[in-house]
């Protein structure tokens, strides 16, 4: 916490663990106890961390950085999927102040460097009816992998900031940027709205005005990524001209 100069993210506790199954498990659990915003927990290492719709996150020891903070937003549950854009936007910026990495969003909120994946963004939500109780944002970013380091079915598609500059990051250091970034975009979107972050997300976007491939369990489509609603859904353009709308927790998205 030294050095942290935020007001509210990892200002009241911090769960910090060696090995953990998953910091978005004990996150959530600790949102379900009725923790204050900004708790944060963070890991060394995660023997079952998990990214979007329950994906595995390949989480090595010592070498990224895996965070999850809980999160009371008073906002519709419909809007969270905003929060991980929210959160994009902000840790590409914090990387690319600490590290000089520029890093390019794929919709919804995967930061890519040179088309590899760097970071991963996900965000589990617990709400009641038209309120949110709580939501867990999660990051794993990584930061110091090699190449062997990650399992080889991942070799071709993720790269680590240290991959990227050569020089080892200072894990503390980062961690402290992305909460001090993410405070304030997250700030700047309560009291704003999504607009002021939806333009910076769309300049930094590298899925966007390109022809994409999506597909949920069951679907796929293949179109034009033609713009991002005020909900932070894709409007992709078919090729028989129609528009499809695709809410982010459903699909994953392919640049083709
Ligand atoms: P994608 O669109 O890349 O399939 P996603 O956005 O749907 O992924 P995420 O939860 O963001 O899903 O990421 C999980 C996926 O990312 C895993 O299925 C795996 O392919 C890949 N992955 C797992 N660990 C890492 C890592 N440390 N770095 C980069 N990629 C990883």
């Amino acid at each position: 916490r030294e050095g942290l100069s935020t007001r509210i993210m990892g200002q009241n506790k911090i769960f910090y663990y060696s090995t953990i199954s998953s910091t978005n498990k004990i996150a959530q659990e600790e949102g379900q106890r009725g923790c204050a915003e900004g708790t944060l927990v963070v890991a060394e290492e995660q023997t079952g961390g998990r990214g979007r719709l329950g994906r595995v996150w390949s989480s090595p020891r010592y070498k990224g950085i895996f965070l999850s903070l809980v999160l009371r937003p008073l906002v519709n549950p419909a809007q969270v999927a905003q929060v991980t854009m929210v959160a994009s936007v902000a840790l590409a910026m914090a990387i690319r102040t600490e590290t000089g990495v520029v890093a390019g969003i794929k919709w919804p909120n995967d930061l890519l460097a040179h088309g590899k994946k760097v970071c991963g963004i996900s965000a589990d939500l617990n709400a009641e009816m038209d309120r949110v109780n709580y939501l867990v944002l999660g990051a794993g970013i990584n930061a110091n992998q090699q190449p062997e380091d990650f399992p080889v079915e991942l070799r071709d598609t993720a790269t680590s900031l240290k991959i990227e500059t050569g020089r080892r990051v200072d894990r503390a250091k980062l961690t402290r940027a992305c909460l001090e970034s993410f405070e304030h975009w997250y700030t700047l979107w309560l009291d704003g709205g999504f607009g002021t972050v939806l333009s910076s997300w769309k300049e930094m976007s590298v899925s966007l005005n390109c022809p994409v491939r999506i597909h949920t369990l069951n679907k796929s489509w293949e179109g034009w990524a033609e713009d991002i609603d005020v909900d932070g859904a894709l409007l992709l353009r078919l090729p028989n001209g129609e528009m499809q709308r695709l809410v982010s927790g459903e699909v994953s998205l392919r640049l083709t």
